[in-house]
């Protein structure tokens, strides 16, 4: 028998497109399309506007797949982590990040990650694949079910800082935002949104062609060569200098400030030409900086630098007219803050 193939691959011409050839009309795309991605719908039979035939055949010809929170944490801050089950077995962990304002998602892009920043845990997992664009919308779907449920609240924001390098899942990775955007999806804005990157300056440049509407946050970490490139292996096949004309072309073709983050770490950036270098790229473009607490991933390696230091991060970089703000690290307890993303308790999992 052949195996059944799965609709939420396609796209919506795609739908249009097997409609015709089943003799449908082409509205039938649009009104499996809300169910499928708006109504998250998980079997055919539940598709009440269509005719028991249609839904037949669609359940003969076709699978819905989903994934599972498999297991969801809270930490004593409000911040919730679910470790999420994808269709074949493999894990993927997503954040719920509450504060007054906001309630954000964190979700990644990649079972486990190709890179390997050397102060990150995600890098320690070898990556396994890239995520599908149902899988990650999914990620988003689940969270927002958590906020609503939990904290009686809607969804205000989707940050792609969870596992993986959403870059280097690109097609995918925007597939997923132009569904959670769409009418037809979740309808959320992408203001609200933001893609987080390691740096890898030509796909940087490919999203300011392609005319995407979200935010650009940059990992930066260090703005000098001799640094990143010892603690960020992927600084080597894109320096700094490549970094600041993506950025540059960035804010030339969207108009949208840039985001970067930046961990300050004892004896690697505390010195005054690291606060110095950082200051010069910050004026390459129109940027605001989110200094990161540094979260242990294991016993030894690096720490955290001097509170003072960080201080004169901040003096300088306001002195020179850049938004700088401290943040303080959420989910700690439950190892669901930056950088701690692993897949810890995949062993204690049945
Ligand atoms: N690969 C993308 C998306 C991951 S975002 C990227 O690199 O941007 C995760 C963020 O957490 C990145 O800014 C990363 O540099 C940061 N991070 C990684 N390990 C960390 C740690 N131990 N403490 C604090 N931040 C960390």
């Amino acid at each position: 028998m052949q195996e059944k193939r799965d609709i939420r691959a396609l796209t919506k011409s795609q739908l249009e497109d097997y409609f015709k050839t089943i003799g449908e009309p082409r509205f039938r795309a649009q009104q499996v399309y809300e169910w499928l991605w708006q109504k998250s719908a998980q079997s055919f039979a539940g598709m009440t506007n269509l005719s028991k035939e249609l839904r037949a055949k669609l359940q003969a010809e076709f699978v819905i797949n989903h994934i599972r929170v498999d297991q969801m944490q809270r930490s004593s801050d409000g911040t919730i982590k679910n470790a999420v089950k994808l269709y074949d077995g493999k894990i993927v962990e997503s954040v719920l990040i509450p504060t007054d304002k906001r309630i954000t998602a964190c979700v990644s892009s990649q079972v486990g990650c190709s890179l390997d920043c050397s102060f990150c845990a995600t890098a320690q997992l070898k990556r396994m694949r890239n995520l599908k664009p149902d899988e990650i919308y999914d990620q988003v779907v689940a969270i927002k079910n958590e906020a609503e449920n939990f904290f009686g609240r809607p969804l205000t924001n989707i940050v792609f800082m969870g596992m993986g390098e959403p870059l280097m899942n690109y097609n995918n990775v925007l597939a997923a935002i132009e569904r959670i955007t769409s009418e037809e999806g979740l309808g959320m804005s992408p203001k609200r949104i933001t893609l987080s990157t390691v740096g890898l300056a030509k796909l940087m440049k490919k999203l300011a062609d392609d005319e995407v509407k979200f935010n650009l946050a940059l990992s930066l970490h260090s703005a000098r060569d001799e640094v990143r490139s010892q603690i960020m292996n992927i600084n080597k096949a894109n320096p700094v200098a490549d970094l600041a004309e993506a950025v540059q072309y960035w804010y030339a073709k969207t108009g949208r400030k840039l985001t970067y983050e930046y961990v300050v770490w004892k004896d690697v950036n505390d010195k005054p030409q690291d606060i110095a270098a950082l200051v010069a790229f910050c004026r390459k473009a129109p940027c605001k900086v989110n200094l990161i607490e540094y979260n242990p991933i294991s016993e030894e390696g690096y720490q955290q630098a001097d509170p003072a230091v960080v201080e004169e991060y901040v003096r300088q970089l306001n002195q020179a007219g850049i938004t700088a703000t401290v943040r303080r690290s959420r989910g700690k307890d439950i190892d669901a803050a930056c950088g701690q993303l692993a897949n810890k308790n995949e062993l204690q999992q049945v």
